[in-house]
């Protein structure tokens, strides 16, 4: 059965207009269908309360809206809230609300899992589960949306695509999700970030669309060797073919990229790795994001100590690069960076998936 939010918008109107033409029915149809799509939380057709039950009984015999089940939700201290949404072959995915004083933030998954292998990475160490499609990259959105309608939680202002898996290995998804969100739910492109480790064709790609999404480059290390102790795809995509792609991606104009610096103490904070981030961060206009170490249950690391974080953004601050440090969030609840699912999988006694060899 075709899931309707799978579809990119212009393939929505054909698809809806030629079943609606075919049963005779009227095309302004198509746009009640489409708000509910776009505009609701309702997963199916029974609900869709302005179409005649005939209509809703055609639709429901051909056509599906994608809509995960609330496995659990779970509330930090710090208002952070943590969905695992239940997919419909069982998988389990999550995504993260978080709120600041001026903004509320999505954080949602492009992979059930990841196949890339970053060893300081709890889904990394969780291995591969499958692809999303666009639709249960779009739902998580959706029922999120719902969500924090409902909680008083308010708009979601901004989507970042910063919690399982590597958005850049599942294109054949990303690309109409970053399409639907866009022009179907109504999200501006600036207020989307994709982020990725590394993938350079992906970047190229991300680079050659019209809208200008924000991209975040999971960074971790200025250096080659290091990055490559961290990141098995630093091998594949070394620094200096990444730094070009992300160059490219700027000079496309009016575009932001983001770094990430994932701080991990006596690993990747070494005084002399400052400033050499910071040209990094200098020759393609990057905002620096430090983010401490969250402890995964995998690794004995530990994050910086506050004086070397503090010591980085000195650093960057002097060579003139905006940067921030970043709270963990939700850590209580394990809805912090890197953390995703890793608890899920023990809790539910999943057997251990296979890890990426390089
Ligand atoms: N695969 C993409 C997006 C998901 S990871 C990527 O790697 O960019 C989202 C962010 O969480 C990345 O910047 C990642 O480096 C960071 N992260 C992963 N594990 C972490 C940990 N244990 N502590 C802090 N940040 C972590
Ligand atoms: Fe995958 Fe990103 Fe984690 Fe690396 S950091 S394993 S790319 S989710």
């Amino acid at each position: 059965m075709k899931d309707l939010l799978s579809l990119t918008p212009p393939e929505l109107r054909v698809e809806l207009e030629s079943h609606l033409r075919e049963r005779g029915e009227p095309s302004y149809r198509a746009d009640q269908i489409r708000k509910w799509v776009y505009e609701s939380g309702v997963g199916t057709f029974e609900e869709m309360t302005n179409l005649p039950t005939e209509e809703r009984e055609a639709l429901a015999e051909v056509y599906r809206i994608e809509c995960p089940e609330t496995e659990t939700v779970s509330r930090s201290e710090d208002g952070t809230v943590k969905h695992l949404w239940r997919m419909r072959d069982g998988e389990l995915i999550e995504s993260v609300l978080i709120p600041t004083a001026e903004r509320l933030t999505l954080c949602i998954s492009s992979q059930a899992g990841c196949a890339m292998g970053c060893t300081f990475c709890a889904t990394g160490w969780g291995g591969f589960g499958r692809q999303l499609t666009a639709g249960e990259i779009v739902a998580q959105f959706r029922n999120a949306r719902q969500w924090a309608e409902e909680n008083d939680y308010g708009p979601i202002h901004n989507i970042v695509f910063m919690g399982m898996g590597e958005p850049l290995a599942n294109r054949k998804a990303l690309h109409p999700a970053l399409t639907i969100l866009n022009q179907g739910l109504g999200v501006g492109a600036r207020r989307i970030t994709v982020s990725t480790v590394g993938v350079v064709p992906g970047i190229r790609e991300l680079a050659a669309r019209p809208e200008q999404f924000g991209l975040a480059l999971s960074l971790h290390s200025p250096v080659e060797s290091l990055r490559a102790e961290l990141i098995p795809l630093e091998k594949r995509h070394p620094l200096p073919e990444l730094m070009d792609a992300v160059e490219a991606f700027v000079r496309e104009g009016g575009r932001r990229v983001t770094f990430e610096y994932t701080m991990i103490r006596g690993i990747n904070d070494a005084k002399e790795l400052a400033p050499k981030l910071a040209e990094l961060a200098h020759r393609v206009h990057a905002f620096v994001n430090l983010i401490p170490f969250n402890p995964i249950p995998y690794q004995d690391w530990q994050p910086s100590v506050p004086a070397r974080v503090g010591h980085f953004r000195k650093v960057l601050e002097e060579a003139g690069i905006s940067v921030a440090v970043r709270e963990p969030r939700g850590r209580d609840i394990d809805a912090a960076c890197g953390q995703l699912r890793a608890n899920a999988l023990v809790q539910l006694d999943a057997e251990p998936r296979p890890r990426a060899t390089p």
